[in-house]
């Protein structure tokens, strides 16, 4: 008699609640188990068509049933476990001895497990010796990240139960299409919506800014890259319009002095000069935000993924603060996670700065802490290593990294200027990829370890809340893959690594609650028993405990308790306006698709309903490039050229295109993003490049 296993979905943040019951397992057309939505407080029953058709992968015929080695004929070919790892370890020692422990690099994903991702950050340090880890949500919540950490002292993504939204008479969603990324979500902004107090900020008409049509709020459409100005611009009439919580501001923050005269020459029409919104338009948002209790503001990656997507994040946290919203009842900040575990994934010790607990690798009591865990000295856990854009450019580099191990990325796809990456992978003296499929960056490796899926695994994954929640295993995973957790505890025996590397979830996050206990993101009083109950765990959650699903109430993270007003400006050289001829390419997600689309792509339904890339042009753009709906074009710069057709509409603005970037090769947006990035959160720009679009003959 088959079991159902109550889990949540494989993909982004919001980790939908789901059942899987197993099906017939001998019919191998079939997905093996049937998938049905559950009851939870975040999606309270509801699935998107990723979640629905999440099944179809775990038995797709191009699922990987064995290692892969790369033969001397240039070609992969199938390999038994054995083989593979004993070639990974043996071309991984060489490689150290021949030019040190830090021409080993890790890169991880913020899709894996806790438990992966904290075994991960101990393999690098103990069984490589490495300081060269980082992992892709780098290229995802760093800034926000960044930001929260400075003013709050404290990064957790939404500092309060997803459910407190209901209650809002305003929501401003900075930069986040919630509505594709994750449909269930926009649920919770009905109340504000029929208070007519939904405001979205897209330089796109997306599906959540049409949530605002028929008075039920605003949308504003800035140029693309204006965001930081736009909200000076708020924040600046907040404080001309005595729209101040003086109080609040008085007793829970510091730095108002210095960020009153930072915006004091950002006046609503010289904001208006610069982003394209109107200074009346500007004011009655203050107004509005401002109103009363019931007010969110909430950021996605659209206003942070830029070389200022710190300091732009921190103005929303500065609007936020001024209003006095953090911490209050029923009113607060957030930022909106992406991936499944971007939260989870960015407190064990995948970071290059970090170790599990979301502890400061430099920090010495930290260092301590983990080693007495880790059952090490200190001095053998080896220093910060360097963020993943420049981990990647370093790839095959003199002094650089030689060798590369991927968890959960396809880096060729979702990296910045992926045409450099490619090449960069193309100098390693090894690449190994763990992943389902081959996806293109696991189709340039030397080894590729087939891994278990979602279904077929235990664990812990952290979802936007910061609630940590249980997966659970429907399925027995196919006979010639392996959960990553064997896979390093085997690598790690290979390379002789005295430390413990369990293979049991369990006893792996057992060993997590101790490594964080006491840290920022503190694990110690959740165990599994309680999460198998359905309790609510929100960290920080301390051994004794009752957990933290509200943050900010009496405190903040500080030493001193308060948050930091931080004044911030913008840089002129961070977006350079198009010159005759160019337009700004605006990049974001398709409701069907995924991240990099290595497993949506995948998923038929899914691939026939958004098959390919296609450029957004706005119908003047289009009339004055002589661009019809339908045509082919290129969409080009210095960095590359994507081959695709266009799409003509009123949905974007006249002086911007837009590509979804979960497609590969001559379509893949990330051949025109630039990998410059934040100097605070190293994020990339992945939103505001520069680009000339021309009609071709047919492709
Ligand atoms: Fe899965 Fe996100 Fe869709 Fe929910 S919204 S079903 S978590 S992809």
């Amino acid at each position: 008699m088959s079991r159902s296993a109550p889990t949540h979905c494989p993909y982004c943040a919001l980790q939908c609640a789901m059942t899987l019951t197993p099906t017939d397992a001998a019919n191998p057309a079939s997905p093996p188990v049937t998938v049905a939505g559950r009851d939870f407080p975040t999606n309270r029953g509801g699935l998107c068509k990723k979640g629905w058709t999440s099944a179809e992968l775990l038995r797709a015929p191009s699922r990987l049933g064995a290692p892969l080695l790369r033969g001397a004929d240039g070609a992969l070919h199938e390999a038994s476990w054995d083989e593979a790892l004993d070639h990974v370890a043996r071309s991984l020692r060489g490689i150290r001895a021949l030019h040190g422990a830090d021409a080993v690099g890790v890169f991880g994903g913020g899709g894996l497990t806790n438990e992966k991702a904290y075994l991960l950050g101990k393999f690098a340090r103990l069984a490589l010796g490495t300081s060269r880890i980082d992992y892709n949500g780098r290229y995802c919540m760093s800034s926000a990240a960044a930001a929260g950490n400075r003013a709050f002292g404290v990064d957790r993504g939404l500092p309060f139960p997803l459910e407190d939204l209901d209650g809002a008479a305003t929501i401003l969603l900075l930069g986040t299409n919630v509505a594709e990324t994750m449909p269930p979500f926009i649920g919770h902004l009905a109340g504000a919506q029929a208070a007519g107090g939904l405001v979205v900020v897209d330089p796109r008409r997306t599906a959540t800014a049409r949530l605002t049509d028929e008075g039920q709020g605003l949308h504003v459409q800035p140029v693309p890259g204006t965001d930081l100005a736009l909200l000076l611009g708020l924040i600046h009439v907040v404080i001309a319009e005595r729209l101040v919580d003086a109080e609040y501001v008085a007793q829970r923050t510091t730095g108002f002095e210095s960020l009153r005269r930072s915006v004091a020459s950002w006046w609503p029409e010289r904001v208006q000069s610069t982003t394209g919104v109107p200074a009346l338009t500007l004011r009655r948002l203050a107004r509005r935000l401002a109103s009363g209790e019931g007010t969110y503001i909430l950021t996605g990656r659209g206003v942070e993924q830029h070389v200022d997507g710190t300091d732009t994040a921190t103005a929303a946290i500065n609007l936020a603060l001024l209003l006095g919203l953090p911490g209050r009842p029923g009113s607060g900040y957030g930022t909106l996670t992406g991936q499944g575990n971007g939260q989870g994934g960015r407190e064990h010790g995948q970071k290059c700065d970090q170790l599990p607990g979301y502890r400061k690798i430099v920090d010495p009591e930290a260092r301590a802490h983990v080693a007495r865990v880790w059952g090490v000295e200190p001095d053998a856990i080896p220093g910060p290593g360097v963020p993943a854009v420049e981990l990647l450019q370093s790839l095959g580099m003199p002094g650089g990294v030689r060798s590369l191990l991927v968890h959960g990325s396809n880096l060729v796809v979702s990296s910045p200027n992926v045409a450099a990456v490619r090449e960069g992978l193309d100098r390693l003296d090894l690449l190994v990829v763990c992943d389902f499929f081959l996806s293109e960056t696991a189709a340039l490796a030397d080894v590729v370890l087939p891994i278990t899926q979602w279904a077929e695994e235990e664990g812990t994954m952290t979802n936007l809340e910061g609630r940590v929640i249980r997966r659970r295993r429907a399925i027995a995973p196919p006979a010639g893959v392996r959960d990553e957790l064997w896979i390093l505890a085997e690598l790690a025996r290979r390379l002789e690594c005295t430390a413990t590397f369990d293979t049991d979830p369990e006893l792996v996050f057992e060993e997590l609650r101790l490594a964080s206990e006491g840290g920022i993101a503190d694990y110690s009083g959740i165990d599994y028993a309680m999460l198998d109950r359905g309790e609510a765990a929100y960290w920080p959650y301390p051994r004794g405990s009752a957990g933290t699903p509200r943050l900010f109430a009496d405190r903040f993270a500080h030493p001193d308790g308060r948050a930091k007003l931080v004044a911030v400006t913008v840089r002129a050289s961070a977006h350079p306006a198009p010159q005759p001829g160019e337009l700004t390419l605006v990049t974001g997600r398709l409701l069907e698709h995924y991240q990099s689309g290595a497993q949506t792509r995948r998923v038929p339904e899914l691939d026939a309903a958004q098959p390919e890339a296609l450029a957004a042009l706005h119908p003047s753009t289009a009339d004055r490039l002589g661009i019809a709906d339908g045509d082919d074009v290129e969409v080009a710069n210095t960095r590359g050229t994507v081959r695709c057709r266009a799409r003509v509409t009123t949905d974007i603005r006249p002086d911007a295109v837009f590509l979804p970037f979960h497609y590969a090769d001559a379509q893949a947006a990330n051949l025109l993003t630039s990998d410059a990035v934040d100097p605070i959160s190293s994020m990339p720009e992945f939103k505001t490049n520069l680009v000339r679009v021309t009609r071709v003959a047919r492709l």
